[in-house]
C-alpha cells in the first residue's frame, strides 16, 4: 500500500494550482476554457476523459480522438504533463450497455481501438489503456484483445481498471484486481471506493475519487464554512476526506473499522 498513488477527484480546474493534494480531473471541466486561465499544477495529478457523462448521455462518443487529442495537448501545455491520461473508453456497467444498445464484446473491440488510434495521434501522451468488462471472464478477453492488437498490458506503466465505481460488490472487483495484478498488470483503479483501497488497495498502483462530493452534499457544511450550504464543492472539506483516506490507508492492517465510515454505497466518480 505504502506505494498507491491516490488522486482526489476534483471539479475545478483552479484546485490543480490552488491546493497541495494530487488530483484527478475530467477532460470535460478542461475542454473550452480559456487556456490563458490556466496555471502550472502543484502536485502530480491525472486527466480522466469524462467517458461516463459522455457515454452515459449521448449513447456513445461524440468527441473525436483528433479532438481529444488536440484539446489535451493545449492544456498540458499550460498545466503541465499529467502523470497519465484516459483514453475514451466504454463502460460496461449493465445499464451503459442498455444505454447504447451495443454489447460488452463491442464496448471492449471499441475500447481496444480507441486506445490504438490515440496512441497513435500522440505517442508522446501517457495515455494509458483501460481494461474493461463486467464479469472476470470479460476483463481476461480484453487483456486477450490487447494482446492480438500487439499491446502487452504487462509491459505498460499503468492500466486503467474500468467499470469499478458503480459497483456494490467490492468482493467482485477484489477478485478481478487481484487476477489481473497477478497477471503483472499495474492498475489504476477509476472511482475506486475506500472499502475497495482496503480489500485490494496492495494490487492497485493508483487510485481515484470523487466520494468526498457525494458525501458532503448529502451532509451539512463544517463548521467554519459560512460561505456554502454543504460541502460539495468545498476545498476544505476535501483536503479533510483525503487526509482521512490516507490515514486509513496507512493503519487498514489495525484498524480496518476506519474504512467504513468514509464510503457511500453506490458512488463513484462521475466519469
Ligand atoms: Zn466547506
Amino acid at each position: 500500500m505504502a506505494g498507491l498513488v491516490f488522486y482526489t477527484g476534483v471539479h475545478h480546474p483552479n484546485w490543480l494550482w490552488d491546493l497541495e493534494f494530487d488530483a484527478f480531473v475530467s477532460h470535460r471541466r478542461l475542454v473550452g476554457r480559456s487556456l490563458r486561465g490556466l496555471r502550472k499544477a502543484r502536485r502530480r495529478f491525472a486527466i480522466d476523459s469524462g467517458g461516463f457523462t459522455e457515454v452515459s448521455q449521448f449513447g456513445g462518443w461524440r468527441t473525436t480522438p483528433e479532438d481529444y487529442v488536440t484539446s489535451v495537448r493545449a492544456y498540458t501545455a499550460r498545466l503541465g504533463r499529467p502523470d497519465f491520461i484516459a483514453p475514451q473508453d466504454w463502460m460496461c456497467e449493465p445499464f451503459i450497455i442498455r444505454r447504447t444498445g451495443l454489447s460488452v464484446a463491442e464496448h471492449q473491440r471499441r475500447t481496444v481501438a480507441n486506445y490504438l488510434r490515440l496512441r497513435e495521434l500522440a505517442p508522446d501522451l501517457p495515455i494509458i489503456p483501460v481494461v474493461q468488462g463486467w464479469q472476470l471472464g470479460d476483463y481476461l478477453r480484453c487483456v486477450d484483445l490487447y494482446a492480438r492488437a500487439g499491446v502487452d498490458l504487462a509491459d505498460a506503466p499503468l492500466v486503467g481498471l474500468g467499470s469499478v465505481c458503480r459497483r456494490q460488490s467490492t468482493d467482485e472487483i477484489a477478485q478481478v484486481v487481484t487476477t489481473l495484478a497477478a497477471g503483472g498488470l499495474g492498475l489504476h483503479g477509476f472511482g475506486v471506493k475506500t472499502a475497495g483501497l482496503a480489500l485490494y488497495g496492495d494490487h492497485l498502483v493508483s487510485a481515484d475519487s470523487m466520494a468526498w462530493s457525494f458525501r458532503a452534499r448529502r451532509s451539512p457544511a463544517l463548521p467554519g464554512c459560512v460561505t456554502h450550504r454543504n460541502c460539495a464543492n468545498c476545498p476544505r472539506y476535501a483536503a479533510q476526506w483525503r487526509d482521512n483516506v490516507l490515514t486509513g490507508l496507512r493503519h487498514r492492517q489495525t484498524r480496518p473499522w476506519q474504512m467504513s465510515f468514509l464510503d457511500l454505497p453506490n458512488q463513484g466518480v462521475a466519469r
